[in-house]
């Protein structure tokens, strides 16, 4: 059985020299006599494999010095809670935009804590583009700025940092983090779930500007406060240690290929070509706004949907996989992270053209 590309949302595709280099460790990493499995986290080998890990997302993100990156469980999802929960800083209000599925579910999530201001939507566009920066309706006493740079579901995607002032701006990157070079300056917080286009699922990254870290909420659990995980560089308790070690051989690989430059454009030539193929065929569909389409997950649809299923097996017979589009939107659903070669999206666009051939 050779592999398929598989264009799945999450847990999507990972590089293969990663997958061929974690498997030539698995039994014996490098002269350990164990798996880093079962390796303690506290270990010297461990650490030694965690530190790495965090030095090469450094460098590949240029992350400054006074952000702390954390290696935590829960998903991202679990960041919808964690966020308000330690980092009102004392005031009752939050800004959060808008912008499809993962916004809402980041809202909902906040409003269990504190006064939620959605200060912009795009939901009268049935989240197919991202409100004018001119229109938001920011709070100045706001804690601080949510908002999903690049939308799963929707496959929208902002194409600049919104500027707010003072007030800290906070990102939920799951989809989109790695895909480009970012300022991570201009964050006060930043988080993604690894299994879009960082390693296994289990592990949740979060970068936080130090001066923000502070007492959560009272009746916070320990493990939901960053401020636990800050200062134990997050070995408060057992961290995900499979995870984050995949986690810094995909970081390797980044950087081996060019960094996140090298990333960006490769991520926007497979994009435009994919989108160019849609575009003119006249008989598939992307809804998106072109300014705000995303590199990394495409929608689309076939003129008649009653061809959806004869796509997905003759795909699969392809050997191009997991293309079904998310329950809430329907069609398809191609989405093409660092890991998906340029081949895979080549060999999409060709099955695409001859099942428009055959049945258009
Ligand atoms: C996948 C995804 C999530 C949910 O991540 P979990 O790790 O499953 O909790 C949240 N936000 C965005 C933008 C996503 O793509």
């Amino acid at each position: 059985m050779s592999r398929v590309y598989n264009f799945s949302a999450g847990p999507a595709m990972l590089p293969e020299e990663v997958l061929k280099q974690a498997a030539s460790e698995m039994t014996d990493w490098r002269g350990s006599g164990m798996s880093v499995m079962e390796m303690s986290h506290r270990g010297k080998e461990y650490i030694s494999i965690a530190k790495k890990t965090e030095a090469y997302l450094r460098e590949i993100m240029e992350i400054p010095d006074n952000y702390k990156i954390l290696f935590l469980q829960g998903g991202a999802s679990s960041q919808f809670a964690m966020i308000p929960m330690n980092l009102l800083r004392g005031r009752n209000t939050a800004d959060y935009i808008n912008t499809g599925q993962w916004s809402k579910k980041a809202i909902a999530e906040a409003k269990r804590y504190c006064n939620v201001n959605v200060a912009a939507t795009s939901e009268a566009s049935n989240f197919t583009t991202v409100p004018a920066r001119s229109e938001w309706k920011l709070n100045p006493d706001a804690a601080y700025v949510h908002y999903t740079p690049n939308e799963t579901i929707g496959g929208v995607e902002f194409d600049s940092i919104p500027d707010t002032g003072n007030v800290p701006l906070f990102a939920d990157m799951s989809s989109t983090i790695l895909s480009r070079p970012i300022d991570v300056s201009k964050f006060g917080l930043i988080y993604a779930g690894a299994q879009k286009n960082i390693g296994p699922a289990g592990l949740t990254i979060v970068i936080i500007r130090e001066d923000l870290i502070d007492e959560p909420l009272p009746g916070t659990p320990v493990m939901f406060s960053y401020k636990t995980h800050a200062e134990n560089e997050s070995m408060y308790n057992t961290p995900p240690t499979y995870a984050w070690y995949i986690a810094g051989l995909v970081f390797e690989w980044i950087k081996n290929r060019g960094g996140l430059d090298a990333m960006a454009r490769l991520n926007k030539r497979k994009a435009d070509k994919l989108y160019a193929a849609i575009d003119k065929s006249g008989f598939y569909k992307n809804p998106v706004d072109k300014n705000y389409r995303s590199w990394m997950n495409i929608p689309f649809t076939l003129k008649n949907s009653g061809l959806d299923s004869k796509f997905l097996e003759e795909a699969k017979a392809a050997g191009l996989v997991t293309l079904k589009g998310h329950r809430s939107v329907g069609g398809m659903r191609a989405s093409i992270y660092n890991a998906m070669p340029e081949e895979g999206v080549d060999k999409l666009i060709s099955f695409m053209e001859e099942f428009q051939k055959k049945n258009g």
